[in-house]
């Protein structure tokens, strides 16, 4: 299968060429001719299986087939998402994909200065991504016009609700033309009634796409615990990151504290270490992501808001530093790996405290995790077990509407899978390849 099969134009080829991409991902394969035809979709797909292009490219098609090149542009595109940082992403790959088509776009979201983004409402947008509670502030503001929306994009549709944004979605439908004289793309890892219930109202006659299974993140990535006391986790962090020479690391902890803190102690150890969670100011979490990408830092930690959503291409190490108290968490954060078809690697480093989180997990993802007793780092069995502590815990759906400050987060999706992808020999060639499960991670 080649995208020249799938009824894309000149110009989205070439830019999907400069991307590196030699073939469709599944759920690109399948949604991209749907989506060409004008048809809703409903699609079950997760974060690391292309899903940006498979319904960015049809869309940018279908908007460039009749551009209003003159007069006001009106916004004929909108894709919601429910994090900034997934906002940010989906602006990228439109930006990337339509560079070589007349289209504006523009991506907004809360945390950061409104004036530049209404500057660039006034300009003409053909297309915006948003979060939906900034949005609502342009609507607000009359700094936006939704009637002349021709495709709504609900991108990890899930999480949204998770984190209470059923509400503003349903305020930004009102504000968009009837339903019939508009497209409708439902993206959603998982299918809960309350997802079943929007598809229901939002979508007409969608077409079902699935991917194909063999494609969970449990199959697929490298898994172990290394069982360790709670006090010695930090070293043994360093040890791991040292000796192994991992270059680009993705450490998780259960709090903001936590974070920051372990942040500071890997600095001292000699790391080069940033913090992303939901208490820094939008501009410090880009900026730590960014030096990230770029390789300037080499550790990231951060809380589970950076699980979902965050594309970070060839991320080779996941470490849970604390296991998640929500067992779907798991499999989020372990997704940040082995995408794009590179080998990842997740690691837990489980303390007593951590046990019933640990069966918890195995339990939901239906395998026993390898174990590795690290000589030097053997727990001390004379150590109890404790209660967890939540450290002011950073989720749940009571959490308050914090425009401008810092990003929600949410009670977590359902159970999510992030599949992987195989890169080919070429490195300027990016080839998406499932696999089928290697098993190693099922060794108990
Ligand atoms: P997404 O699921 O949209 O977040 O995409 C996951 C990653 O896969 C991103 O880094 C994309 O650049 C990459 N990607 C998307 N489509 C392809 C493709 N056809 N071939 C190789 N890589 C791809």
């Amino acid at each position: 299968m080649s995208f020249e099969t799938l009824g894309l134009s000149a110009e989205l080829l070439r830019a999907i060429r400069e991307q590196g991409y030699t073939e469709p991902t599944p759920v690109q394969a399948k949604a991209i001719p749907v989506i060409l035809a004008g048809k809703d979709v409903l699609a079950g797909a997760q974060t690391g299986t292309g899903k940006t292009a498979g319904f960015t490219l049809p869309m940018l098609q279908r908007l460039s087939k009749n551009m209003q090149h003159s007069g006001k542009r009106p916004v004929r595109a909108l894709v919601l998402t429910p994090t900034r940082e997934l906002a940010a992403q989906v602006g990228e790959s439109v930006v990337n994909y339509g560079r070589h088509l007349p289209l504006r776009s523009a991506v907004i979201f809360g945390g950061v200065k409104i004036n530049p983004q209404i500057t660039k409402l006034r300009n003409g947008v053909d297309i915006l991504v948003a979060t939906p509670g900034r949005l609502l502030d342009h609507v607000g503001q009359r700094t936006v016009d939704l009637s002349k929306v021709e495709v709504l994009v609900l991108d990890e549709a899930d999480r949204m609700l998770d984190m209470g944004f059923i509400n503003d979605i349903k305020k930004l439908l009102a504000l968009m033309p009837k339903n019939g004289a508009r497209q409708n793309l439902l993206f959603s890892a998982t299918f809960s009634s309350e997802i079943k219930q929007l598809a229901g109202q939002l979508l007409n006659n969608p077409e079902h796409l699935e991917m194909p299974r063999g494609n969970t993140s449990a199959d697929r990535i490298e898994q172990v615990v290394y069982p360790v006391d709670k006090a010695r986790k930090r070293e043994l962090l360093s040890h791991m990151i040292g000796k192994g020479n991992w270059r680009q690391v993705l450490v998780f902890t259960r709090t903001k504290h936590l974070a920051n803190r372990l942040t500071d102690q890997l600095q001292k150890d000699g790391l080069s270490a940033a913090a992303i969670h939901g208490n820094k100011s939008q501009g410090a979490r880009t900026r730590a992501l960014a030096d990230f990408k770029s390789g300037g830092v080499r550790v990231l930690v951060a809380t589970d808001i950076a699980a979902r959503g965050l594309d970070i291409d060839q991320l080779p190490h996941v470490v849970n530093f604390e296991l998640p108290n929500v067992a779907e968490d798991y499999v989020h954060r372990i997704g940040r790996t082995g995408r794009a078809g590179n080998d990842g690697e997740a690691v837990s480093l489980v303390c007593v405290d951590e046990h019933q989180l640990l069966q918890d997990i195995e339990r939901l993802t239906k395998q026993q995790i390898r174990k590795v007793t690290l000589e030097g780092y053997e727990p001390d069995p004379s150590i109890r077990a404790e209660p967890i502590q939540n450290g002011g815990g950073n989720r749940g759906r009571s959490q308050s509407r914090n425009r401008g400050g810092s990003q929600r987060q949410g009670k977590p999706a359902a159970r999510r899978n992030a599949p992987r992808a195989n890169s080919g020999s070429n490195p300027g060639s990016r080839t998406w390849q499932p696999r089928s499960g290697r098993g190693n991670s099922r060794a108990a």
